[in-house]
């Protein structure tokens, strides 16, 4: 069959959830046996978020081939189980630059070079690039920001010539919200019109809008949209605010968007979505009682977007252990000496988060030794497992101002240590160890338990790395580098063996975590804390 482009707009105001829509939709039509891609196409200049502080778009998301990418990608992964590329996020920064190198290299023949058509063309190029892999039957575009910005304009420019282009092979979702004023105790459809008529004035007719709402809208409400919109009224759907995102999939079949886009681009309507396996994820997170207590140490906490593939993985970890996920964050900056035990005891497993820089690291250090020490399941990943390792150093080996030399350049024990290639490199973009590689796990370790292997690839995004000189006194000392990268020797993963489950990965696990695939590290962790927790609360029966 002939590729369909499903383009996702937005109105109103941003956060509607543009990227569930587009992941849930992707997961029905996947159900249905299709192939399915998403894209997203960011309107702000940066070349893609990899240098962007977590604050400004939350987390960095990775692919497998590298590329730092939308958090939303992360999105369509859990819900399609497929792997995205760098092909599949692209930013007006990317857009530009590729004109702008075109344009030095002379390809423009002398043309004033214009935002209509180069940028406009090369938008279309990229929107076309997946499907014409000839690798998809679907692909949905997700247009970044808001109708209404000046900013991703040329983006709608774009989707309005690409619908004359291929003409029944094209749909349009806009996504819009339709408040509820409690004094009036109103549904207000006009922000919804006007948003349409925005999209309208620049010439996109949508096919079919979704309505974020806190509130149920009754068929009336939804009639009157579907007049004033221009839209047929079976297309006004309803995206009601549920308790996890994971039920929208359900809840947008329910009036039938997949069907709606199968008749609306020709495709013939058969059967249903093989949705089973999503139905046991449901059940099981529908019918958990008991509660896991996971604490999640990092300077990030206070908003929640800067580490939403960890949030995630852990509620599939939780919901594959039959567990409710009780997740707290911890400040690290906050965590002391004086405090710590007040912040953690009551936890039943501890992660210690990614990230960069100096800010917050020694509350990761007092967190650290204080689970070590009480042999609570501890998961560090990236610069967690880095926080490990120096804490090891600091107070088992006796090495009192070991560090990462990105904390401190002249410390006199660079446990972790820049990477040989990165040493010649200044540029910031796009320049650390990316993506997926290999790592071999030793046989008897806890990782190769979880996973059922002893070969595993997972994804990358550091530029230090654990110094191999000092290997040997860890490994004596108890800290066992039971993963390695097979090529380079670079340790990937640390362990302490006498412990329930003390793991550090230099690599990011909670990237390949899906709803249908969940990370075998995190189920493992899970299971470990659950573990704990019971064994805490028989002892306390007793
Ligand atoms: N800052 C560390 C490094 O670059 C860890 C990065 C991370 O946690 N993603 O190696």
């Amino acid at each position: 069959m002939e590729t369909k482009y499903i383009f996702v707009t937005g109105g109103v105001v941003s956060s509607l959830g543009k990227g569930i829509i587009s992941s849930s939709l992707a997961c029905l039509l996947k159900a249905r046996g299709y192939r399915v891609t998403i894209q997203k196409f960011d309107p702000y200049i940066n070349i893609d978020p990899g240098t962007l502080n977590p604050y400004e778009h939350g987390e960095c998301y990775v692919t497998v081939d590298g590329h730092e990418a939308d958090l939303d990608l992360g999105h369509y992964e859990r819900f399609t189980n497929v792997p995205t590329t760098r092909a599949n996020n692209v930013t007006t920064g990317r857009i530009y630059q590729s004109v702008i190198d075109k344009e030095r290299r002379g390809d423009y023949l002398g043309k004033t070079v214009q935002i209509i058509p180069h940028i406009t063309d090369e938008i279309k190029r990229n929107v076309k690039l997946l499907g014409n892999t000839g690798n998809f039957d679907f692909v949905i575009t997700e247009i970044g920001g808001t109708v209404g910005d000046i900013e991703s304009l040329p983006y709608l420019e774009s989707v309005r010539q690409l619908r004359w282009e291929l003409g029944q092979n094209c749909v349009c979702i806009h996504l819009t919200y339709v408040p509820y004023i409690r004094a009036a105790k109103e549904l207000k459809t006009k922000p919804t019109q006007h948003s349409v008529k925005q999209l309208q004035e620049v010439g996109i007719q949508p096919d079919i809008l979704v309505l974020r709402t806190e509130h149920d809208i009754p068929a009336n409400v939804r009639r009157k949209i579907a007049q004033f919109c221009n839209v047929a009224p079976d297309a006004v759907i309803q995206s009601i605010d549920v308790p996890s995102i994971y039920e929208v999939p359900l809840k947008m079949h329910s009036q039938h968007l997949d069907e709606i886009v199968m008749k609306k681009t020709g495709v013939p309507v058969e059967g249903e979505p093989h949705m089973a396996p999503w139905l046991h994820f449901l059940d099981k997170m529908h019918n958990a009682e008991k509660s896991v207590r996971i604490g999640l140490v990092g300077k990030y906490v206070e908003f929640q977007d800067a580490y939403k593939s960890i949030n995630e993985s852990l509620f599939q970890a939780a919901t594959y252990n039959d567990r409710r996920l009780d997740l707290r964050f911890i400040h690290s900056e906050k965590v002391t000496d004086a405090n710590v035990d007040e912040l953690l005891r009551d936890l039943d497993g501890v992660i210690i988060a990614p990230g960069f820089g100096q800010r917050g690291i020694e509350g990761k250090f007092v967190a650290l030794k204080w689970c070590r020490e009480h042999d609570v399941p501890t998961f560090g990943i990236c610069l967690g497992m880095q926080c490990m390792v120096i804490e090891f150093a600091r107070d088992v080996l006796g090495l009192t101002e070991a560090n990462s030399t990105e904390m401190n350049p002249t410390t006199p024990d660079n446990v972790i240590d820049l990477m040989e290639e990165q040493k010649s490199i200044s540029n910031m973009g796009g320049t650390m160890r990316l993506g997926a590689y290999a790592c071999r796990l030793q046989p008897d370790s806890v990782a190769a338990r979880a996973y059922g292997k002893t070969d595993v690839k997972e994804r990358h995004r550091h530029r230090f790395e654990f110094n191999n000189e000092y290997r040997q006194r860890f490994e004596d000392a108890g800290m066992k580098c039971v993963g390695e990268n097979p090529d380079a020797n670079l340790v990937e993963v640390v362990e302490l063996p006498d412990h329930r489950w003390f793991v550090g990965t230099q690599y990011h696990p909670e990237y390949s975590s899906t709803v249908l695939n969940p990370n075998p590290l995190f189920v493992d962790f899970v299971k470990a804390a659950i573990a704990y927790r019971d064994e805490r609360e028989a002892g306390d029966a007793k």
